[in-house]
C-alpha cells in the first residue's frame, strides 16, 4: 500500500490531461487526455501499466463528465488504488500576482483563479470548472492549486515592468508574469542535485522548449527574469506564436490589410512561429526533416528558432553574473541534439564546447551533461511538471 498518490489535473477549455503520480518518486501509474469537449465526438485516452486505452464519452461531454468517467470508470476498477489518493492536485496557467506559491483550495482560492481570469481567459475558467468537479468526484480529498506563474514571482520591478504609464501596472496589472514556472522550477532542483550545489547558490538559463518554448534566468534559485510576458505569446520563436515583435505590426496590419484585432491576433497566436516561417509544419520534428532535405525555409526556421534564444541566453548574463550552467528541456530541448549544438556554436565567445557524443546520447528522457571537461556547463534534463504538482500537493498535505 502506497498512500501517496495524487491525481494531477491539467484542465484546457476543450480537453483534459490527466495522471496518476507517486509523489515520493514520480512514478506515473496513469496517465492520458479527454478532449473534444462540448462536441459530438468528446473522447478519451488512457494508459494503465503499460497498457493503451480508449473510449467515447457521452456526445458534448466537459470536465465534470470526463472527471466522473476517471474517477468510476479507470480508477475505481483498478482495486486498492482510489484509496491510497492523498489529494488532487492542479495545474493553473495564471495566478497573477496574487499567488506565489501552490495553495491548498478553499473558496478564497477559487475567487482568487477567476480574478486573474482577465489574464488567461481560455485556461483559468477551464481550471475553475475542473476545481469543481474534482471537488464533486472527490469530496473529501484536499485539492491543492500549482500556479505555471508562481516561480516567476521572484522577478524584480525591473525585470517585470513594461515601460508603459505606469497606470496600466497599477490599474490593468499589465507586467510580465512568465509561464512554464512548474518546469522551470523542477530543471533548477534538479541542476542542484546534478551540480551538487545548494538550491541557494545555484545560477542556471532554463530553456523549456515545447511547442511553447520560454527562458529563465535563474539566480540563487530563484527566478529573475524569463521571455514570456504577459501572456504566453512574448519571447522566443515557437510551434505556432511569434514570440517577440514590434507592437506596431498590428497597427500597421490592421490598417493596410484590415484585419480585426481578433484577427491579428490569430495570426499572432496560431499562425507564426515554426509555421508561419517555414509554411510546412508547427512541429519540430518536421522543421528537422525540412533542414536534413535542404528545405530553404524549413533551415530558416531552424535559424531564427535558435538565433532567437542564443540571444536571450546571452542576456541573461546581464543578472547572473556567473551562469553554473545552461539547462535544456522540453520535447525540442530534450531531444534535438541538433538545435542544442547549433545554439551553444553561438555562445562560444561564452566558450561553450559541445561533446557530441554526450549530446547526441541526451534523448529519451536521458539527463546529462553535454559539454567537453573544462567547457561551461551546458545539460538536459528532462522536465516532470506532474510530478512537481504531486510533490506540492502531497507536502501541503502533510502539513495539514
Ligand atoms: P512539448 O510541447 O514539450 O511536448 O514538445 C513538443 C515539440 O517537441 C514538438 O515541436 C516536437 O516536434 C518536438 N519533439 C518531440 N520529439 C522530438 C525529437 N525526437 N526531435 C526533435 N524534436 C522533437
Amino acid at each position: 500500500m502506497n498512500n501517496k498518490l495524487v491525481l494531477v489535473l491539467n484542465c484546457g477549455s476543450s480537453s483534459l490531461k490527466f495522471a496518476v503520480i507517486n509523489a515520493e518518486n514520480g512514478d506515473e501509474i496513469i496517465s492520458g487526455l479527454a478532449e473534444c469537449f462540448n462536441l459530438p465526438d468528446a473522447r478519451l485516452k488512457w494508459k494503465i501499466s503499460g497498457r493503451k486505452e480508449s473510449s467515447s464519452l457521452p456526445a458534448n461531454s466537459a470536465h465534470a463528465a470526463a472527471i466522473s468517467y476517471i474517477v468510476e470508470k479507470i480508477i475505481k476498477k483498478e482495486a486498492g488504488l482510489a484509496e491510497q489518493f492523498i489529494a488532487v492536485g492542479h495545474r493553473i496557467v495564471h495566478g497573477g500576482e496574487k499567488f506565489t506559491q501552490s495553495v491548498l483550495v478553499d473558496d478564497s482560492v477559487i475567487e482568487g483563479i477567476e480574478e486573474c481570469a482577465s489574464l488567461a481567459p481560455l485556461h483559468n475558467h477551464a481550471h475553475v470548472l475542473g476545481i469543481k468537479a474534482a471537488q464533486a468526484a472527490f469530496p473529501t480529498l484536499p485539492q491543492v492549486t500549482v500556479f505555471d506563474t508562481a516561480f516567476h514571482q521572484t522577478m524584480p520591478a525591473k525585470a517585470f515592468m513594461y515601460a508603459l504609464p505606469y497606470t496600466m501596472y497599477k490599474e490593468l496589472h499589465v507586467r510580465r508574469y512568465g509561464m512554464h514556472g512548474t518546469s522551470h522550477l523542477f530543471v533548477t532542483n534538479e541542476a542542484a542535485k546534478a551540480l551538487n550545489k545548494p538550491l541557494d547558490q545555484i545560477n542556471i538559463i532554463s530553456a523549456h522548449l515545447g511547442n511553447g518554448a520560454s527562458v529563465a534566468a535563474i539566480k540563487n534559485g530563484k527566478c529573475v527574469d524569463t521571455s514570456m510576458g504577459m501572456t504566453p505569446l512574448a519571447g522566443l520563436v515557437m510551434g505556432t506564436r511569434c514570440g517577440d515583435i514590434d507592437p506596431s505590426i498590428i497597427e500597421y496590419l490592421v490598417t493596410r490589410k484590415g484585419y480585426s484585432i481578433g484577427g491579428v491576433m490569430d495570426i499572432l497566436q496560431k499562425q507564426s512561429g515554426l509555421l508561419g516561417i517555414s509554411g510546412i509544419s508547427s512541429d519540430f520534428r518536421v522543421i528537422l526533416d525540412g533542414y536534413a532535405e535542404g528545405n530553404e525555409r524549413a533551415t530558416l526556421a531552424m535559424e531564427m528558432f535558435s538565433y532567437r534564444l542564443a540571444k536571450y541566453i546571452a542576456s541573461y548574463a546581464v543578472p547572473l553574473g556567473r551562469i553554473d550552467a545552461i539547462v535544456f528541456t522540453g520535447g525540442i530541448g530534450e531531444n534535438s541534439h541538433l538545435i542544442r549544438t547549433k545554439v551553444l556554436e553561438l555562445l562560444t565567445i561564452f566558450g561553450y564546447q559541445v561533446d557530441q557524443v554526450k549530446n547526441e546520447a541526451a534523448r529519451l528522457g536521458k539527463q546529462g551533461v553535454i559539454t567537453v571537461e573544462g567547457s561551461p556547463i551546458a545539460m538536459v534534463i528532462p522536465t516532470n511538471e506532474e510530478w512537481v504538482i504531486a510533490q506540492d500537493a502531497a507536502k501541503i498535505v502533510a502539513a495539514l
